[in-house]
């Protein structure tokens, strides 16, 4: 088969390829416990369903303008006029097929070939791929002393002639952390001064924990939005518990936004009309559902805590946010492939490794499940790394021997 260079280079998504792996062992019958997912439980809010359910009752489902209908930015301007104080006109929002294309098309819109991205490791998946498919050079930064935390120094000391810009993620998919205040701050100032754009992935800017309040970009950008290179990417995904929806957006100058709309004409022709109505439905509806989900996440989160730091041998950083925690397995086995595929065949746990978001010996572990499931999956995770747990576990009615150790 003949494909094309840049075919070549890009990696299939390793956490959308685990849940295919998850779904046919379940078919199967297997007790597979899953805590390597990307997505809440909890149901779609009743406000999307109705009003999606009434575009498509209409039966009148057609074209829209590529950069989403006017309800929907409508939507997106009184949000981010609630939840980050800007004012912004419609030319300055895109809604997109998620928040994968909202970035992808920024990608598209800034990137010459050669131009780098530099990002935090450890990062989401997907940021290297997207930045090479739009012809650009992913640069992760690795923080020096082993923690989830950059300095601003080391992103700073990245920076050079090819940079286009800065992707920043907080809440961070996959360690959980939020960033500090003074350390976005410090980002935003730095991509004005240095005119390179700052793409904020804000996909779980609102589920985080412990009192901790969303930290808003826009507060530390003393720009006018139209001379700004601050981008600011949000979906209904995450938060709103509707990723089967594809509808994410970006918010930026007038001048990028319209790059991108005119890219996404030529991609897609815009998202899918019924999920743009459900996400409208979303933003302008009841909005209990977020904190219902936040407070069932920080206690989620809290379970895991007490198991994972109940484990010996693990290096556990504890997530502010969205619904990851990346320990570090090292201890157990250094190559986090090797081990993800370990406990998949061992014990039928689904995680994913940490080598997918520039970070060996690692692992990403879910709290999205119920309570029951993570702490089962903790559990057999331990009984199949420590040597002190019993040497049987029972899966359902399936005994388990431990003989690899
Ligand atoms: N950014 C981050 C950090 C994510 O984790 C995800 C989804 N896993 C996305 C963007 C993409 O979101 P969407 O499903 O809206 O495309």
């Amino acid at each position: 088969m003949s494909l094309s260079q840049l075919a070549r280079t890009i990696h299939e998504s390793v956490t959308l390829k685990l849940n295919q792996t998850a779904a046919l062992l379940r078919e199967k019958g297997e007790p597979v416990i899953h805590l390597g997912g990307g997505e809440p439980k909890s149901k779609t809010p009743l406000d999307a369903i109705v009003s999606c359910t009434s575009v498509l009752n209409s039966g009148d489902i057609k074209y829209t303008p590529p950069d989403g209908i006017p309800a929907l930015k409508k939507a997106i301007i009184r949000y981010t006029e609630e939840y980050y104080g800007r004012a912004v006109r419609p030319e300055n929002v895109v809604a997109s097929c998620g928040a994968k294309q909202a970035i992808m098309c920024a990608l598209i819109a800034i990137l010459d070939p050669k131009d780098e991205v530099i990002f935090p490791a450890p990062y989401w998946v997907s940021y290297p791929e997207m930045v090479k498919l739009a012809g650009g050079v992913p640069v992760a930064v690795k923080p020096e002393d082993g923690t989830f935390y950059p300095t601003v120094k080391e992103i700073a000391d990245c920076i050079g002639s090819y940079t286009k810009a800065i992707i920043l993620n907080s809440p961070n998919n996959p360690s959980g952390v939020m960033y500090s205040r003074d350390f976005i701050a410090e980002i935003v100032e730095l991509c004005a001064k240095k005119s390179i754009y700052l793409l904020m992935d804000d996909t779980y800017n609102r589920l985080v924990f412990d009192g901790k309040t969303p930290i808003n970009c826009y507060d530390f950008s003393k720009e006018d939005l139209e001379g700004s290179k601050l981008v600011v990417i949000n979906c209904v995904s995450k938060m709103y518990a509707m990723t089967g929806f594809r509808i994410g957006w970006a918010v930026g100058s007038r001048d990028l936004i319209g790059t991108m709309a005119t890219i996404q004409s030529q991609q897609t022709s815009g998202p899918a009309t019924p999920s743009q109505w459900a996400a409208v439905g979303a933003l302008n509806g009841v909005q209990n559902s977020i904190e219902a989900l936040r407070m069932t996440l920080e206690n989620n989160r809290n379970i895991l805590l007490d198991h994972l730091l109940a484990f010996p041998g693990l290096r556990v950083t504890k997530p502010e946010g969205a619904f990851y925690c990346f320990p570090d397995f090292s201890n157990y086995e250094k190559s986090s492939q090797k081990l993800s595929e370990f406990l998949l065949n061992k014990v039928r746990v689904v995680t994913v490794p940490g080598s997918e978001f520039g970070m060996e010996g690692h692992l990403r572990i879910s709290f999205c499940g119920a309570a029951k499931e993570i702490t089962e999956g903790i559990e057999r995770i331990r009984w199949a790394l420590d040597p002190a747990s019993p040497n049987e576990l029972y899966l359902g009615d399936r005994r388990l021997v431990r003989d690899w150790m």
